[in-house]
């Protein structure tokens, strides 16, 4: 077993330690205020090769692969979690099914200005009545003539409204199987297609430097060649799409309890009680060393499941274990560092505050824990 990374890994990692700590982090407190989502910072990303890493270079992405992709958003994270997530949803959920299933036509057109980051890409999956049961679809794409011709809306879609959008594939029922359920098929929607509108951005208790919104559909005709992939096939694409998702919000969540744990042992080393720096105190100690040793065990179980996607292996259980560990062990974290701050840590203004707020997210979204667990028990029981 070798845990050394590669030349190529340690390049990303250092790069995105570097910039997320001068460019990012400086600015986190400000962008989560005023819910804005940081374009310059994007622009910057983009210019440095992370918003294409594991793209294809054929496409202008950088071909990166999936441990190095996973240590760079743990950085970012470290420094804003939000400015991650725009990362991680363009790549990994907006990007990357166009890269796997898309025709060559398709990537020329909608995957090529995007692979680089100068443009971005979203994924709707979600409705008002299809969360985690995915297959509750109800956005029909209809066939009629040349064109599917979409109805229907979308929910909390992340990337699905900034300025620089490109498109979004949107996930419809396409027909009714024999065995009565849902006939699933994805489909390209670029941002400028008539029918196809937006809704005002959600306000959220974290994620605020990224951009969520709804999606509305009414009559929106897109030419029949948009189809992602086989029609028919969404929903298998999806469950694909989301086993990496789920790595990579792994990584975010390592990257947040990280950046707890650094304020924690920042405010255990200055803050002075009884005559002496609360860091002395055994309490206070064990609760250092209890969030490094879950930190360091998260980071360990992103990076097997993301090298376990790099080498080709099933990975499907060790995803669900890294996201739902990973995403538990950074909330425990951000409760600890808030505990070690004690009351400055209960002021709005104090960064503990700011990741015990967004550090919930990370059991909810690309698969709840419930379900994670559930994967992972029916997985276990399938192998005994
Ligand atoms: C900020 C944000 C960004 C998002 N970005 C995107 C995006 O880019 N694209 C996209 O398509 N979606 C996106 N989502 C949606 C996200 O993936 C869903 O919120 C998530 O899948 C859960 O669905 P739900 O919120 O409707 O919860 P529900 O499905 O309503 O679940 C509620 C509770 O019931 C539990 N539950 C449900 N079914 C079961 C079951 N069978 N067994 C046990 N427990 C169960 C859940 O685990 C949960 O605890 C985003 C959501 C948020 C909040």
């Amino acid at each position: 077993m070798n845990f050394e990374l590669t030349t190529v890994q340690h390049h990303w990692r250092d790069l995105a330690h570097d910039f997320a700590q001068q460019a990012i982090r400086p600015r986190a407190a400000q962008l989560d205020r005023d819910s804005m989502v940081p374009y310059d910072i994007l622009a910057q990303m983009a210019e440095l090769g992370f918003m294409g890493m594991t793209l294809p270079e054929a496409y202008g992405g950088r071909g990166g692969d999936f441990v190095g992709y996973c240590l760079a958003l743990e950085e970012i994270s470290r420094a804003d979690t939000g400015v991650a997530i725009t990362m991680e949803a363009h790549i990994s959920l907006g990007c990357a099914p166009l890269a796997v299933y898309g025709s060559a036509e398709q990537k020329e057109r909608f995957l090529a200005p995007c692979a680089s980051g100068k443009r971005l890409w979203a994924f709707g999956l979600t409705e008002e009545q299809a969360g985690t049961d995915a297959g509750g679809t109800q956005t029909t794409a209809e066939l009629r003539g040349e064109q599917w011709v979409i109805n229907g809306a979308k929910k909390w879609i992340t990337n699905g409204g900034t300025e620089i959008t490109a498109g979004v594939t949107v996930m419809c029922r396409t027909g009714t199987r024999p065995n009565g359920k849902p006939e699933l098929t994805a489909i390209i929607v670029p941002q400028d297609t008539a029918g196809y509108t937006r809704g005002p951005a959600y306000d959220k208790l974290g994620w605020r430097s990224s951009d969520q919104r709804p999606l509305h559909f009414a009559d929106c005709a897109v030419p029949q060649q948009h189809l992602l992939g086989e029609r028919g096939r969404g929903f298998a694409q999806f469950l694909s799409t989301l086993d990496a998702g789920r790595v990579a919000v792994g990584a975010l969540a390592v990257g947040l309890a990280q950046a707890c744990l650094d304020e924690a042992l920042a405010r255990a080393k200055t803050r002075q009680q009884f005559g002496k720096s609360i860091g002395e105190f055994q309490a206070i100690q064990f609760k250092l060393a209890d969030m490094a040793m879950e930190i360091e065990l998260a980071r360990l179980m992103v990076l097997k499941a993301a090298w376990m996607r790099d080498t080709g292996l099933p990975y499907s259980k060790e995803a669900s274990m890294a996201k739902v560990f990973a995403s538990e062990a950074a909330k425990r974290a951000a409760d600890q560092a808030m505990q070690i701050w004690g009351g400055e840590g209960f002021m709005n203004e104090s960064a503990v505050a700011r990741y015990w707020r967004q550090v919930k997210i990370n059991e909810i979204g690309e698969g709840t824990s419930e379900i994670n667990r559930q994967i992972i028990g029916r997985m276990l029981l399938a192998e005994g």
